[in-house]
């Protein structure tokens, strides 16, 4: 039997939020069912992880180590799945596979063509991918909007697969927009007309047209968008208050009696879904939390580590307010914040105001939690002002520092194609008995998900631990800091790891949730006091 094809595709604008889209649409299948989210990007590169956050939002990654589109973040949030790193096609990885086979003369001396070669190529990637990962639902999301050149050799692939596996196994999903013209106070469909035009002149003919909105599209532009795109179901997608919003929308818009209907897929019940929502929507408490970063104004860039603070918020029927804070001319370390979270970076920008949020968290009791980067400023804060290491320095920063505290340590990874140096994709980490993370995991080890260079220095492990560092959790052959935390204080864990990349909406990070529970208790603590 085929598996199921839902593609996703988006016009007039881009930032639509296809990826949630997809995601949510996803998230309306019966647990059980296999799904595959699988993201076409029209540019050259052959995987983002070199593409600067600025560009291209965070870069998340996988279990296998992939360095993926954030869109992959949303599918695994909502979906509660692990991602492959093969499921993320660009338009680079198709050409460059094409054009290995060319080289290795598989095409027997054939002009190699973009009809049918590259075409082909993606189709076969798609159904490959569906056959080796036993996909019962494939959600193949086609990245930018339709008109433009770099896609277009997706969206025509998507076009071929139907005649490939038969209408009942595929379904065309449109993302448009529709403005509301304050002026006249009306609705506008014109761009969504135009827009899904060009998409059937293309040969697709959208069987859902979801119409993104400010606020809710009425029955009246609905019919009429269905009567001039011939769409079988137009749905209404307002703005909402959460993202996790989105499959309850389409759950009230019926869209899944079309999956029931048209794929013969079996939906699931939402109401433990709701209720997690209800919470993100309407908390009983409320906690501050300070993020300090440098691509503060960029706020992709942190995307999981904020999707992270929310699930845990969510179960703790907590909302978390996030207050980003700029590092680099930071002057005043003071903050109202109930928690400080110092997460994943590069580079020297920002570092010494980092350090010295930190050493403020550290010395006021504020709950602490450090990410990656966010670890090894903590120790080298620990190295220089309780260990008294006072030059101490991430070699990274200061290549001459006399006490590098955190070093390259060259071995960590096989990776070598694209320059690669980096420590990347689900590491083990064995647990210290009785420590703070392994009440929080439950468990006496911990796999969380690695992107990094550098590493707490070998030679100073001892130091720190007399100190007073407790190095929490280890590499499986003792030599790597995975965690790290503090006694006599009520909540200073940090990883070398990018926990966030775990989260999910309905099974929240370990840390993350330690962490906003620690931030709650101090506040709510504070209050008494008050
Ligand atoms: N720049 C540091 C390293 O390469 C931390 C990386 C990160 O935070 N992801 O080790």
């Amino acid at each position: 039997m085929s598996a199921k094809f839902i593609f996703v595709t988006g016009g007039v604008v881009s930032g639509l939020g296809k990826g949630c889209v997809s995601a949510a649409l996803g998230t309306l299948i019966q647990p059980g069912l296999t799904i595959v989210p699988i993201k076409c990007d029209g540019y050259l590169n052959v995987d983002p992880g070199t593409i600067n956050p600025y560009e291209h939002g965070e870069v998340f990654v996988l279990d296998d180590g992939g360095e993926v589109d954030m869109d992959f973040g949303h599918y695994e949030r909502f979906l509660n799945i692990n991602c492959k790193f093969s499921w993320n096609l660009t338009s680079g990885k198709i050409l460059y596979s094409l054009i290995n086979k060319e080289r290795k003369g598989e095409f027997l001396g054939k002009t190699i063509q973009i009809f049918p070669h590259v075409i082909d190529e993606i189709k076969n990637a798609w159904k490959s991918i569906a056959k080796a990962n036993s996909a019962d639902v494939c959600l193949i999301e086609i990245g930018g909007t339709v008109g433009d050149w770099e896609n277009q050799w997706f969206v025509e692939a998507a076009r071929q697969l139907k005649r490939d596996v038969g209408a009942e196994n595929v379904l065309y999903t449109h993302v448009t927009y529709v403005p509301f013209l304050n002026n006249v106070q009306e609705f506008k469909t014109k761009p969504a007309q135009r827009d899904t035009a060009l998409l059937r002149e293309k040969g697709i003919v959208p069987d859902v047209l979801m119409c993104r909105s400010e606020k809710p599209v009425d029955d009246k532009i609905k019919s009429k968008l269905a009567l001039f795109c011939d769409a079988d179901k137009v749905v209404g997608v307002p703005d909402v208050q959460t993202i996790y919003e989105l499959p309850l929308v389409f759950k009230n818009e019926n869209v899944q009696v079309l999956m029931e209907q048209r794929l013969q897929l079996k939906t699931r019940d939402l109401t433990q879904w709701k209720l997690l929502v209800d919470r993100l929507k309407m908390p009983q408490h409320h906690v501050k939390i300070a993020l300090c970063g440098k691509y503060t104004d960029l706020r992709d860039s942190y995307a999981s580590v904020i999707e992270a603070l929310r699930h845990a918020g969510a179960h703790l029927n907590c909302g978390v307010d996030i207050s980003f804070v700029e590092t680099t001319d930071l002057k005043d370390f003071s903050t109202d914040a109930d928690g400080i979270l110092v997460p994943g970076g590069f580079g020297s920008r920002g570092v010494e105001g980092k350090i010295r949020m930190i050493k403020h968290a550290r010395e006021n009791k504020i709950p602490y939690l450090g990410i990656c980067l966010g670890l090894q400023l903590a120790v080298v804060e620990y190295a220089r002002n309780v260990c008294g290491l006072h030059d101490a320095h991430s070699t990274e920063i200061e290549p001459t520092t006399p006490h590098g505290v955190i070093v390259y340590l060259p071995g960590q990874t096989d990776v070598t194609a694209k320059g690669g140096t980096m420590r990347l994709g689900a590491q083990k980490a064995k647990l210290l008995p009785g420590s703070v993370v392994a009440h929080l995991y439950q468990k006496d080890v911990a796999i969380e998900r690695h992107r990094h260079r550098y590493e707490v220095n070998p030679d100073y492990h001892d130091i720190l631990q007399q100190g007073g560092l407790v190095l929490s959790g280890m590499s499986p052959d003792g030599k790597l800091v995975e965690f790290i935390e503090l006694q006599g204080h009520p909540f200073f864990v940090a990883t070398q790891a990018h926990s966030e990349f775990t989260s999910r909406l309905e099974k929240p990070n370990p840390m993350f949730f330690g962490f906003v529970k620690a931030a709650l208790d101090r506040k709510l603590k504070c209050k008494q006091w008050l």
